[in-house]
């Protein structure tokens, strides 16, 4: 038998308990599971049909854009969804709704997530470290991640669940009154309740605040480069290098996320990448080769990549948490393949989660959870040899 370390033991012991009795038969907890891909495969979301409300609630706004179509139907452009709605109908992400040839958004007002969280939570690692960002989100989502972390608030209606009254401008005051640097649009995803967040970045970038955007990617370019004018950061994902397996792990495709990455480089937003390591669907070293292969060829080798080990959830609670001699082995094939900073998350304390200079090697950050016991970069510059750190820094 594979020897385990005491923290994966402990774990997958939780787990085997936590299981359903009759999953608790075999002994082990999780299947052994390899998927063919096949282009076929789609797990897409479809609109809702005949379910918008009879009347709109306080919390709306029209949608920011979209076209009016014969027969009262509309189309919203904020996705590449483009969710063709008649009278009644209710959008993929289901925030959004046709009433009377009227697109409207009914996440507006209303967070159902409001947390003060460290930035490196985003994770962020090259934005203004040790800073804490107001965080919200709206329900809604435009993917169908077999993985989700938060279907709870991205797989639901508005009204399905518990939420704040909290208007834009409350939203600044509050962030300010917390004495935070930014407020980031996260949790579920910000691309559908894109009225509710540009309104709100708009005020906190007049109030001096930094805006935040934590997001799958799958927006379209117009509603971007919108959002590009008041957002500093972002936190993409990069969910894989198949369009494949967007389609059957995630609803989504790949073509309009490495667009989004494009643009964000093209107008010089920071931006930082995830890639959530999923046994059995992100495991092919060659794609992720190629995948880091396309990110130094067309956006360079400074945006950091951050790998994420999974844990079962969701609809994958069959699958094992992601070996950490795979992260291991990504993180040294993603620098081999040129870029300079690769990150290992979820995985507390492992040297795979510091800073060190691209140039002369040395630690310029020791991450320790969210703390930063060791931060050598000075204005943006490695302390030891004089480099330059490619970041925001304080
Ligand atoms: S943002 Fe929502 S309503 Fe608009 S196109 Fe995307 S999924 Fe459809």
């Amino acid at each position: 038998m594979k020897a385990i370390d005491r923290r994966t033991f402990l774990w997958l012991s939780a787990a085997l308990l936590a299981r359903p009795l009759t999953a608790r038969a075999g002994l082990w907890p999780f299947q052994e599971e390899r998927h063919e891909i096949s282009g076929e495969e789609d797990i897409r979301g479809a609109i809702f049909k005949n379910d918008a409300p009879k009347t709109l609630w306080k919390w709306h706004k029209e949608g920011f854009s979209y076209d009016k179509l014969e027969e009262s139907r509309v189309m919203c452009n904020i996705c590449p969804n483009r969710c063709m709605l008649a009278p009644g109908d209710r959008s993929v992400c289901r925030s959004k709704v046709n009433m009377d040839g009227t697109l409207y958004s009914l996440a507006y007002g209303n967070p159902c997530s409001v947390h003060i969280d460290p930035v490196e939570k985003k994770p962020l690692f090259h934005f203004k470290p040790q800073t804490t960002a107001f965080s919200i989100a709206a329900t809604g989502c435009n993917f169908r991640c077999l993985n989700c972390q938060n279907w709870e608030i991205s797989q639901v209606k508005p009204h399905e669940v518990r939420h704040y009254d909290m208007f834009p401008q409350q939203v600044v005051e509050k962030a300010r009154e917390a004495g935070a640097a930014s407020v980031a649009y996260t949790y579920s995803e910000a691309t559908t309740y894109f009225e509710y967040m540009i309104d709100t970045a708009r005020l906190a970038k007049e109030a001096g605040l930094a805006n935040l955007w934590i997001s799958n990617g799958f927006i379209n370019k117009e509603p971007l480069l919108e959002l590009c004018k008041v957002i500093n950061a972002a936190n993409v994902n990069l969910k894989s290098f198949s369009d494949a397996i967007y389609r059957k792990l995630n609803g989504g495709r790949l073509q309009p996320v490495l667009d989004t990455f494009k643009t964000l480089h093209e107008q010089g937003v920071h931006f930082e990448m995830t890639t959530l390591v999923v046994p059995g669907y992100i495991d092919n070293p060659e794609m992720i080769k190629e995948m880091c292969g396309w990110i130094v060829a067309n956006l360079g080798p400074d945006h950091p990549l951050h790998f994420l080990r999974f844990f079962p959830h969701y609809k994958l609670t069959r699958l094992p948490p992601t070996p950490i001699s795979t992260l291991e082995h990504f993180r040294k094939l993603a620098m081999s393949e040129g870029i300079r900073y690769v990150y290992l998350g979820n995985l507390p304390d492992h040297p795979g989660s510091n800073t060190y200079c691209h140039q002369c090697g040395k630690l310029l950050i020791e991450r320790r959870g969210y703390q930063l016991p060791v931060n050598n970069i000075k204005g943006g510059l490695c302390r030891f040899c004089r480099t330059a750190i490619p970041g925001v820094w304080l």
